[in-house]
């Protein structure tokens, strides 16, 4: 039924004139509607999705992880980017999370605050050593973006094969869905309105008129002064100037176990592994390094090969003697840079189109605060 193809009438109607239209219904998309509208009550937003019901191409299908940062990772920033950036991204991401516990009750996320950690093997003690003698470095990075109190600290080991932790205060997890869903009521309690099963095209084929966009997309068309391009990794292909490279992230969620040897959020392997307790199952995802080209993809589907890696590290790292089964696995797409930048995209490209998009493995954190800087350009 999703996939029926447009007729003649549907293309050609019109959808209806909007203050501002967004593309793309993700956490970005919603936060940008959401503070838009709390900015200026009565404007007429619409959102545009092409996938049906409540699903959006990375939000509703990630990890959960409520994070700003793991050592590795920000060591690694460091190498390739200025300081001052990096702690503005810190600032942003922290931001965000007091953003999403700040509009929102934690039970209406499922918000669990057991803390972020990073671990690692004895085969990664020079990485845990360079860490540690970082530590101070990190903790006044992590101040500088106004971070309280002393965030990276020696954490407890996971087991005999991770035996080193860093604990990173004030991370968390959260339920994506739920997140999703209570920022898409808020949207629709402000007089919102959202379209799904709707495929926009690429800007191209756009006109603009007496400062109105006259948008063509596949049920009909819409009329707006403002555009936002939040569609993230597809971005690209509403603007091919973009730099937007898709990544693909694997995730498998296994049944109870009642001895799960921890709680909380968890980053291995530089940050290309990540673990949580999901109540009393493991969720684990990643192994994008290992098959990075196959995983440049924008198709949302696992592959026998990702999936034997992620059960071979549940089987051998996380969970050695302790029977488990997998019973859910899923994949969503995220947008990187080709050069590796990490910033994302948040500006004007004129004539009221606007690009918010590129969020990488930090959407979770970042959106509340890329939809506030959103809500702002708008007028
Ligand atoms: C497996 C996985 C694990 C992750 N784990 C975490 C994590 O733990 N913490 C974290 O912070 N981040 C994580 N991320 C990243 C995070 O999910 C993303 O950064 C974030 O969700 C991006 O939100 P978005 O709104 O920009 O994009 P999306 O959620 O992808 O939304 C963009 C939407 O635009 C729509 N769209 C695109 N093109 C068009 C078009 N032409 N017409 C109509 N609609 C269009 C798409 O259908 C899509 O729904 C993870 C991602 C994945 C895939």
């Amino acid at each position: 039924m999703f996939n029926l193809n447009p007729s003649h009438w549907e293309r050609h109607r019109s959808l209806g004139t909007y203050d501002v239209v967004i593309i793309g219904t993700g956490m970005v998309g919603l936060w940008t509607a959401y503070l838009y509208l709390l900015r200026k009550p009565g404007k007429k937003v619409l959102l545009l999705d092409k996938l049906p019901s409540g699903q959006a191409g990375a939000s509703t299908r990630n990890a959960g992880f409520a994070c700003f940062g793991s050592p590795t990772e920000l060591l690694d920033d460091l190498r390739h980017e200025k300081e001052e950036d990096v702690i503005q991204r810190l600032r942003w991401r922290y931001e965000g999370l007091i953003s999403w516990r700040g509009h929102f009750e934690a039970d209406q996320l499922d918000w669990c605050p057991e803390n972020g950690h990073e671990v690692f093997t004895n085969g990664e003690k020079d990485s845990y050593h360079s860490v540690l003698a970082s530590l101070e470095h990190l903790n006044a990075l992590a101040k500088a973006a106004n971070i309280p109190g002393k965030v990276y600290q020696i954490g407890k080991a996971v087991g005999p094969q991770l035996p080193h932790s860093i604990q990173i205060c004030h991370e968390a997890g959260l339920h994506p869905g739920k997140g999703h869903q209570a920022l898409t009521s808020r949207v629709l309690e402000l007089g919102g309105h959202l379209h799904r099963g709707i495929l926009v095209p690429q800007k191209s084929e756009w006109t603009r008129i007496d400062q109105t966009w006259k948008i063509p997309t596949s049920q009909g068309i819409v009329y707006t002064s403002q555009v936002v391009i939040a569609a993230n990794a597809w971005s690209s292909e509403l603007l091919p100037h973009l730099d937007v490279i898709p990544g693909r992230g694997q995730i498998l969620l296994t049944s109870a176990i009642s001895e799960l040897p921890f709680q909380g959020t968890y980053h291995a392997d530089a940050g290309y592994i990540y673990f949580r307790n999901v109540g009393k199952r493991l969720l684990l995802g990643g192994g994008r390094n290992v098959f990075r080209q196959a995983e440049e993809s924008h198709q949302a589907m696992t592959t026998a090969e990702v999936q034997i890696y992620l059960e071979a590290y549940a089987r051998d790292v996380l969970l050695p003697n302790i029977p488990f089964e997998v019973e859910e696995r899923w994949a969503g797409i995220m947008a990187f840079s080709s050069d590796g930048s990490k910033m994302p995209y948040v500006h004007s490209e004129g004539e009221d189109c606007f690009v918010a998009a590129r969020m990488g493995g930090m959407g979770v954190a970042l959106s509340p605060v890329v939809g506030q800087q959103m809500a702002v350009m708008l007028h």
